[in-house]
């Protein structure tokens, strides 16, 4: 069709949101979850990917792979070419003065490791001090630690109040002739405050302090502009702006970049090498040692390309009326209580569930199974959670792609999952006066394994076996309160577990135990392990093979050994208690060993006569 002036789209208007297209451009939106289609409310943790990106990534594999610079083949120049346009692409989505100025990292953590490392190590002396705030990522807290106490110095940190919002007057008291940087966070990940990041910039600036911000979880949602904002750095991460993980972006002044060392050293980031002398190369190769991410660049300045298209203003409008909506939604639900209540906020909700208390682990699993993708934990924010005195929240988190009937769906389920937990409000259970251990599962880890393994095999799917694990652990035997002491207390749980263990009486060698979690989840967990270990011999549970358990019950994919869900933490106190009793009664032999040798032996003698 032949365009006519008035049809032909005007270049100074903002491009239209248009939800549905943008819903057809992101394909894993059309899969499900669980036999329900996916609603993704995880952002926070990472975004999903346009195709746009995606084939973009796929093409440089297929049409112009070669390693950048130094090179005089002609694929080696279209990467090159490819690379440098991504990082023209960053310079102008921060509107950064140069593109010196930008340097590609694996994501926002080693952006502030660079700088931790780099300017800490020309800047930062004994008794000097970094300040932080307490609504910091842990990857805006350990580079900072890790360098302090190389250093000798000390990390300040700035309070925040019930709302989760940074005390200003309480920041500038902070900063002193000491204070060698400012490093915090645009929006934090756990609450969606956005923090008045000017105003900090130009309170530090007024004293000579050069600032930090971590912008993770800024530039999918609003436009920043270094040069406005007057940071000194500027930290964040491709796959939380719908590009790929492994690359993210460091911007820094020219001025402060260029009076940094570099902080790793190798290929690319040299001038020239000699076994007595080696000069570094100009910016930003001074602190790109090393092949980089070609194709992650690649594909991080496609996604720029396609946040711009959409228009940042038009995904800051559609998230707001979602936090809006959202928020609305949620503080309606009886029980409910959001965490975090700044007067600026974007994209991120985080509640618990008072009443009844629903811990956020069994809230998230329930979710999943509607197939919601949400986050529960503490966020990698430890000290936010302990500033509310909570084990973590649940949290969910806004894309461009995220529409208000999800929302709706999720407050329905949400709303109905509280029903139901009131409804089945477990009976405080009527803890017997003695200590009653259960009696042993069976007459060793492996035969109790093997049992499981068979009632686990008839269920096929990962709800039916989820249900499984609520029946078990609906069954727990009860643990008294007086037990669940700070001593028996397991950290490493998203939720609050205890165990309490002690040698079965009249034995020598066997470990019986009991243990309770504020997660329903966690209980049916516990059930399993107490199947399995209590009322068994220290050897026997030293030797057994737990993980090829885990993933013989076909758990493993749900519930990872590794760090986060606490399974782990458990087995490994059940295993440090078992090393304690066969320790107990390795001494017990010896004594008595010992004492036989010491008691005088009966003369023969004597008894003849
Ligand atoms: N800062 C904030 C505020 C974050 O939310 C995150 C990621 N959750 C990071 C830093 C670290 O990002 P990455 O793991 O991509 O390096």
């Amino acid at each position: 069709m032949k365009q006519t002036p008035e049809s032909r789209p005007r270049a100074h208007l903002p491009p239209l949101f248009d939800l549905v297209r943008i819903r057809e451009a992101f394909p894993i939106l059309r899969r499900t979850v669980n036999g329900h289609p996916l609603i993704y409310l995880d952002n926070a943790a990472t975004t999903q990917k346009p195709q746009g990106v995606i084939e973009v990534i796929s093409r440089f594999y297929e049409q112009y792979n070669a390693n950048i610079h130094r090179s005089v083949n002609l694929l080696g120049q279209l990467a090159t070419q490819e690379f440098e346009e991504a990082r023209a692409k960053v310079q102008r989505f921060l509107n950064a003065a140069s593109a010196k100025e930008i340097i590609f990292t694996r994501g926002a953590t080693e952006a502030i490791n660079l700088v931790a490392q780099s300017f800490g190590r020309a800047f930062v002396q004994a008794g000097d001090e970094i300040v932080i705030s307490h609504m910091e990522h842990h990857s805006n807290i350990v580079p900072w630690q890790m360098l302090c106490e190389e250093k000798g110095a000390k990390l300040r940190v700035i309070p925040i109040d019930e709302n989760g919002e940074l005390l200003l007057e309480e920041y500038e008291k902070l900063l002193t002739p000491r204070t060698k940087l400012v490093s915090v966070v645009h929006v934090s990940n756990s609450l969606g405050t956005i923090n008045p990041v000017k105003e900090i910039i130009r309170i530090a600036h007024a004293r000579g302090i050069p600032v930090l911000v971590d912008g993770a979880q800024a530039v999918s949602h609003m436009r920043v502009d270094v040069q406005d904002l007057d940071c000194d750095f500027y930290a964040f991460s491709g796959h939380k702006v719908y590009g790929p993980t492994g690359i993210g972006v460091l911007y820094g002044k020219e001025e402060l970049l260029r009076k940094m060392p570099p902080w790793q050293g190798g290929g690319d980031m040299i001038a020239s090498v000699t076994f007595a002398k080696t000069t570094y190369a100009d910016l930003p190769n001074k602190f790109e040692a090393g092949t980089p991410d070609i194709a992650g660049a690649v594909g991080l300045g496609a996604a720029i390309d396609y946040v711009e298209r959409v228009g940042l203003e038009n995904i800051a409008a559609h998230e707001e009326s979602l936090l809006q909506h959202a928020t609305r939604r949620l503080q309606a639900i009886p029980g409910v209580r959001i965490i975090g209540k700044a007067a600026r906020k974007t994209a991120v909700i985080s509640f618990v569930v008072d009443d009844p208390p629903l811990s956020a682990l069994d809230v998230g699993v329930k979710l999943d199974l509607h197939g919601i993708e949400i986050r529960t934990g503490h966020h990698c924010c430890q000290p936010v959670m302990d500033r509310y005195g909570i084990p973590g929240t649940a949290r969910i988190s806004f894309a461009m792609y995220n529409t208000i009937a999800e929302i709706d769906y999720v407050a329905e389920v949400l709303a109905k999952i509280v029903n139901e937990a009131a409804g089945k409000a477990r009976p405080t259970p009527q803890v017997p006066r003695e200590l009653i251990f259960p009696k042993p599962f069976a007459p060793s880890p492996a035969v109790a394994a093997a049992k499981l393994i068979e009632t686990f095999d008839f269920l096929e799917t990962w709800p039916e076996r989820y249900q499984m694990i609520l029946e078990f652990g609906r069954k727990l035997p009860p643990m008294p309160d007086e037990l669940k002491t700070e001593a028996n207390r397991v950290r490493g749980c998203q939720s609050t577990v205890h165990i309490a263990a002690r040698k079965r009486p009249g034995t020598s060698d066997v470990l019986e135990f009991l243990a309770d979690s504020d997660a329903d989840l966690v209980r049916g967990l516990i059930a399993i392990l107490q199947k399995v270990y209590s009322g068994q011999r220290v050897s026997d549970i030293l030797s057994f093979d737990v993980e090829n358990f885990f993933a013989r019950l076909g758990l493993d994919k749900h519930l990872t050994l590794g760090r986060r869900n606490g399974l782990a933490a458990m087995v490994q106190r059940i295993r440090d208690l078992a090393r304690q009793i066969a320790e107990e009664a390795r001494q017990e032999e010896e004594r008595l060993k010992e004492e036989t040798q010491q008691r005088p032996a009966k003369s023969v003698s004597a008894g003849v006569s």
